[in-house]
C-alpha cells in the first residue's frame, strides 16, 4: 500500500513542530522533524569550529558524518551523531542560528535529502520543515504552509524558552526570527516558499485547538484517513 505523506512547511516558531507532532499522534503516522536533521550537522560544525559558511570545509567533513534519527518507546524522535544520542543538545539559539547558516550550502541540502525520502517511502509520515512540498516530497498527499506574523511567533518562542528554563528576552527572540527567516526565503537551493498546490494555514489569530482542528479536517478531506480512536473517545464508549 502506498504511504501518506502530509508535508508542512513554513518559517521558525510558526507551530510546525507542534501541530505536526500532534497530526501524527491523531492519524498514527510517523513525525519527522526535518530541521533537527539540519541543527545535527550544524552542532557538528559548531564543535568543530567549522565556519558555517564555509561550505568548502563543511563538504569535507560530511563523509564522515553519521546522522542517524531514531525512535524512542516514547515514540519521539531521537537524533544520532556519530552514535551520541543529541536530540537535546541541538535546540540551543546557536545551533539555530549556525542550522540556519549550514542549510544554504547545496551540498548540505543534497547529503541529507536521501535519508528524508526514505522515510517518506518507509511509513506513513507527517514531515515538517522549509522544502518538505517543494523539493524533499513534491508528490505528498497533502500539503500546508504555515504561517504567523514574526511578533507572533516571536512572543510563542520566548514563552517556549522561558517555559524550558532557557529564557531570553523577546526583542533578541524576534531578531533571530527575522535573520532565520530571511536565510531560509533568500538562499539560492530550496529557499522557504510556498508549494503551488498547498494551503496556506495563517494561525497569528487561531488558538492552538482552533488549528489542530483546522489540520485534522484538512488531512481527513485529503487523504480519506480518519484520526484513531482517542483514549477518551474509547472511555466513553
Ligand atoms: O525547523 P528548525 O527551526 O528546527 O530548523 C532549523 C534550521 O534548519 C532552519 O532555520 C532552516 O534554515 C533549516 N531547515 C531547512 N530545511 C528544512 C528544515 C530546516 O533548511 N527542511
Amino acid at each position: 500500500m502506498k504511504h501518506i505523506s502530509v508535508a508542512i512547511d513554513g518559517p521558525a516558531g510558526a507551530g510546525k513542530s507542534t501541530l505536526a507532532r500532534e497530526m501524527a499522534k491523531r492519524f498514527g503516522f510517523l513525525y519527522v522533524d526535518t530541521g533537527a536533521i539540519y541543527r545535527t550537522v550544524a552542532l557538528h560544525a559548531l564543535r568543530e569550529s567549522i565556519d558555517p559558511q564555509d561550505g568548502g570545509t563543511l563538504m569535507a567533513v560530511l563523509p564522515e558524518l553519521r546522522v542517524e534519527i531514531t525512535y524512542g518507546e516514547d515514540g519521539l524522535q531521537h537524533m544520532l551523531l556519530n552514535g551520541e544520542d543529541v536530540t537535546e543538545a541541538i535546540r540551543s539559539p546557536e545551533v539555530s542560528m549556525s542550522a540556519s547558516a549550514i542549510s544554504a550550502h547545496p551540498g548540505v541540502r543534497v547529503f541529507l535529502l536521501e535519508t528524508q525520502r526514505q522515510l517518506a517511502r518507509d511509513n506513513d509520515v507527517v514531515m515538517d520543515g522549509r522544502d518538505i512540498g517543494t523539493v524533499v516530497l513534491p508528490g505528498a498527499d497533502v500539503k500546508v504552509f504555515l504561517t504567523a506574523s514574526a511578533e507572533e511567533r516571536a512572543w510563542r518562542r520566548t514563552l517556549e524558552l522561558d517555559a524550558k528554563g532557557m529564557a531570553r528576552p523577546y526583542q533578541e527572540v524576534l531578531d533571530d526570527l527575522k535573520q532565520r527567516d530571511y536565510n531560509d526565503a533568500n538562499r539560492s537551493v530550496a529557499p522557504l516558499r510556498q508549494a503551488e498546490d498547498a494551503i496556506a494555514l495563517d494561525t497569528t489569530h487561531l488558538t492552538l485547538s482552533e488549528s489542530i482542528e483546522a489540520l485534522e479536517q484538512l488531512i481527513t478531506d485529503r487523504t480519506g484517513r480518519s484520526p484513531l480512536p482517542r483514549e477518551e473517545d474509547e472511555e466513553e464508549s
